[in-house]
């Protein structure tokens, strides 16, 4: 359940953006002492009672100060039983050139894995935010699950730096107790409070007047979930990342159930 507050540090990079924000306001409403934000840019809208920090990603140096100070506001230590949880949203806006995509979704992703893998800095658990994109490859995706392999042939250079950095984060998953656990979610198109992509594109067509063209049979199909769900699903995995794996005799009936409700 994610209706009870945790006792870890729990740390927000991309927290000033539309997913990343939720994550935080999610964590402070449950309860949360210790919610911090590090991101690029300034919040909009700051939330009460969480720690902003301002710093990129790629700056091993910047994460690693701002990891020093959330980990002793919270008053934690290496190999204690409660650590700090990273929630790593970030990631540029689309429609930018390759090189961006590079640095900050891989560089800046194996940047993190470094800081969180440092002992000293209390990391347990980091989640990563990856995008059902990461197995798309321009032809129809339908009942698929996570046992789906990357495209031979990615689709542009967002979802192959996502992709890339997604599988950086499940490489550092440690088996081992005490050592850092992580996960990647998947989500496909988010919407709700604090979007800034979906629907603004959605008025823009119809402000701009180009309704009149209509490509393909108005049939094709594309999951959205709303940004609290996904927000929910980001707290549901750092709460049982630490947990006791699920049965293996169990997982088909997992996957079945995912599959009914997809
Ligand atoms: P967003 O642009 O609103 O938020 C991303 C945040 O990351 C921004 O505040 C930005 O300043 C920050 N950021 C970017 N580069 C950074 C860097 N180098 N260092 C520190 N901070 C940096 O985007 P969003 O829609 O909230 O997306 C969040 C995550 O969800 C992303 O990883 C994205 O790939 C993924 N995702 C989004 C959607 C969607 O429909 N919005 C769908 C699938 C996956």
């Amino acid at each position: 359940s994610t209706s009870s507050a945790s006792g870890e540090a729990h740390l927000v990079i991309g927290g000033s953006g539309f997913l990343g924000s939720r994550i935080a306001l999610a964590l402070r409403q449950r309860g949360e002492k210790y919610v911090s934000v590090f991101d690029l840019h300034a919040a909009r809208q700051p939330i009460e009672k969480v720690e902003y920090y301002t710093g990129d990603i790629t700056s091993e140096s910047s994460l690693r100060e701002t990891l020093i100070q959330v980990r002793d506001k919270a008053g934690l230590e290496a190999g204690g039983s409660k650590g700090v949880v990273i929630y790593h949203t970030a990631s540029p806006v689309a429609g930018l050139g390759p090189e961006i995509y590079h640095k900050v979704n891989v560089v800046g992703t194996q940047t993190v894995i470094a800081v969180a893998n440092k002992p000293e800095l209390a990391v347990t658990k980091l989640v990563f935010t990856s995008s059902a994109g990461v197995v798309y490859d321009g032809h129809d995706l339908i009942n698929v699950d996570e046992r789906l392999p990357y495209p031979k042939k990615p689709l542009d250079a967002y979802n192959d730096t996502k992709a890339k950095a997604e599988h950086l984060v499940l490489q550092a998953n440690s088996k081992q107790a005490g050592k850092l656990k992580t996960v990647a979610l998947r989500p496909a198109g988010i919407f709700g409070v604090g979007d800034r992509q979906a629907l603004p594109g959605f008025f823009n067509v119809l402000r701009t007047g180009k309704t009149k063209v209509q490509i393909g049979d108005n049939e094709n199909l594309f999951d959205w979930t709303y940004v609290d769900n996904v927000v929910h699903a980001h707290l549901l995995a750092a709460d049982k990342l630490d947990a006791a794996p699920y049965p293996a005799d169990k997982l088909g009936d997992i996957m079945i159930s995912t599959r009914v409700l997809a």
